[in-house]
């Protein structure tokens, strides 16, 4: 048998990172958090980022912890990898067998953990880019399903390799959820990602948005986090967030530059 003690073995397989005093400002740093090495590795070595952004550095850690969260910071701070990395360590910690990239497995529609939705397809498809990078050194599959695009061959990708995390439009989520045929539905679902929240709903989306949260499996079954990343926090916002996020687990984040 051995004589160390439980925790002490924790300690060593890293399962109880310490937590650090100061907050996190580089993205070296997040392996004291306990953030999986290929994430670290795809952010630092992979993407080449050092020093993290303002709201990087207050939205990270506590999303980590699982909180829900509304955050406003200008355009151009970085908070796509904000939101990027605690849902993509959310998903490897549930599922550590996805941090091998050589994994095989059953590719299935029903995998998605985590939904981000977008406004446009343009910045859509620019948040599946830098998610793929992310993924780049594991098995987590990204997809994006926007408009402009023909419905059956987003949906056959889907089918053949998988779904970890969908980025996707209001339009053509709503439009995939609410097919039958489409078998895509989401009842392990971690994270709900609504970003430029903003623009969302400049762009009239109020409706599509509470019509895909209708049909995404009720949060009570699932412990669910929802992020709410926005740009400027007008009244909308303010009444959209607090229809989504839980009110007593919840964060507010909002950068002064
Ligand atoms: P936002 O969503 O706030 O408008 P983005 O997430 O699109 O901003 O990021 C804007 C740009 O900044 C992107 O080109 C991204 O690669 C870059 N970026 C993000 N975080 C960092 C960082 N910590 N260091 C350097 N560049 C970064
Ligand atoms: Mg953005």
């Amino acid at each position: 048998y051995s004589t160390e003690s439980a925790t002490a073995q924790a300690n060593r397989e890293g399962e109880f990172a310490p937590v650090p005093s100061a907050p996190v400002t580089r993205f070296s740093e997040l392996s004291q958090l306990g953030v999986n090495p290929q994430l670290v590795a795809a952010l630092t070595r992979g993407m080449g980022y050092d020093a993290m952004t303002e709201v990087q550095s207050m939205a990270i850690n506590p999303a980590l912890k699982g909180t829900d969260m509304v955050a406003q910071a200008k355009t151009g701070t970085g908070k796509t990898l904000a939101f990027l990395v605690p849902i993509f360590q959310r998903v490897l910690v549930d599922q550590p067998e996805l941090a091998d990239r050589r994994v095989r497995r059953r590719a299935s529609s029903q995998d998605i953990r985590a939904i981000i939705l977008s406004p446009t397809r343009e910045l859509a498809e620019q948040i599946g880019v830098e998610a793929r990078k992310l993924a780049n050194n594991t098995g987590i599959v990204v997809q994006t399903a926007v408009g402009g695009t023909r419905k059956r061959e987003s949906l056959f990708k889907m089918w053949r390799e998988g779904c970890d995390v969908l980025v996707a439009t209001p339009g053509r989520l709503n439009d995939l959820l609410s097919d039958t045929e489409a078998k895509v539905a989401a009842p392990n679902l971690q994270a709900f990602v609504l970003d430029e929240a903003d623009r969302m709903l400049d762009v009239g989306f109020s409706d599509e948005i509470r019509s895909i949260q209708e049909m995404l499996p009720s949060r009570a079954e699932k412990e669910r986090q929802t992020l709410l990343f926005s740009a400027t926090i007008p009244r909308d916002v303010v009444h959209l967030a607090k229809s989504m996020v839980r009110p007593d687990n919840f964060e507010f984040v909002q950068t002064i530059k």
